[in-house]
């Protein structure tokens, strides 16, 4: 992913609510965003609501155009293939899964049909009888039923419904998964299960995953790289134990503060402090600097590049200036 951008036009037409004489109003959603992902690895992207992350998780599946920037997979840009004819065979390789198991998954619809539909809309399967046995394989690699084949969505628990999910993004048997808060709807309890089935498939299978979440916890779980973004921007990306154990930029060292306990250290949790700004108007300079605790004047001036110091990558003039 290579300096990629998404700019929404939010002055809505349809709303009405572009006003004569009023300028048009734009959100840099994805600002300018580079990272790669090693293949069979996990690159977990991890900010609050409103930091860009799930517009980057449908950019790299090309659900949205990029405004600028581009995605390679495997070495091809992903915009010039999906227009051209091997739009379809490039889909089959990537695949999303999304937060809301009781919404992505058609209520009328049984199990065979709702697993079987990319294996028919890819022609993998000729006979119906055929989309059963295969359905019955990908939901026993999900740790269901066989029989389960036969059933409608709402027979089915939060984390089994997932699991369903999960089984008809394996349809296509592809290498790349964008998975958008995958676990964030579900009880506790039944996360790790489903981020354990996830954990199993990668390996099996030599998966790679783009996990969204806004959950450092669940991340630490299943990252094995961590990016970290701010209003639309990375603002810092490491190793996963690196970035547990030595965070770096102040917003990434704000989130760790307030997960509970995270390291046994006893320390208290600290909530985050202040709130994201708004879109529409961001902070000039380093748009973390109205509730950075280690701003400056430079801070709220000039925008910190993204560098690589010390073998990981962040945006901070407090740490490039070596006072932080
Ligand atoms: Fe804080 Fe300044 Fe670093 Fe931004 S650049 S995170 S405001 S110290
Ligand atoms: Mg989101």
């Amino acid at each position: 992913v290579k300096g990629l951008s998404k700019v929404f036009d939010v002055s809505a037409p349809w709303l009405n609510r572009v006003v004569e004489g009023k300028p048009r109003q734009f959100v840099h959603a994805v600002d300018g965003v580079s990272f790669e992902i090693e293949r069979g690895k996990t690159l977990a992207l991890v900010g609050e609501s409103g930091c860009g992350k799930s517009t980057v998780a449908r950019l790299l599946v090309g659900l949205y155009g990029p405004t600028a920037g581009e995605v390679r997979f495997d070495g091809e840009d992903t915009a010039a293939v999906l227009k051209s004819p091997r739009a379809r065979a490039l889909r089959k390789r990537m695949q999303m899964i999304f937060q809301d198991p009781y919404a992505s998954l058609n209520p009328r619809w049984r199990v065979r049909d709702i697993v079987g539909e990319p294996l028919r809309e890819h022609g993998l399967i000729s006979d119906a009888g055929g989309i059963e046995d295969k359905v019955a394989d990908l939901l026993q690699s999900v740790g269901l039923a066989a029989a389960d084949v036969q059933k409608f969505p709402h027979q089915f628990s939060g984390g089994q419904r997932q699991r369903i999910s999960i089984a008809r993004a394996l349809a296509t048997q592809p290498e790349f998964l964008v998975c958008d808060e995958p676990t964030s709807a579900l009880d506790v309890s039944v996360q790790a299960q489903v981020l354990n089935i996830m954990k199993d498939l990668q390996r099996e299978r030599g998966l790679t995953y783009l996990f969204i979440s806004h959950n450092l916890a669940v991340v630490r779980h299943v990252a094995d790289e961590v990016g970290v973004m701010y209003l639309g921007r990375l603002v810092e990306q490491a190793p996963k134990r690196q970035l547990f154990e030595a965070p770096r930029h102040p917003y990434t060292r704000m989130l760790l503060d307030a997960i509970p306990d995270i390291q046994m250290t006893g320390r208290a949790r600290t909530p985050v402090q202040g709130e994201v700004p708004n879109p529409l108007n961001p902070p000039t300079g380093c748009a973390f600097h109205p509730r950075c605790p280690h701003a400056n004047a430079r801070c709220s001036s000039e925008r910190p590049e993204l560098r690589t110091i010390g073998g990981i990558r962040v945006s901070c003039h407090a740490v490039e200036e070596g006072r932080l």
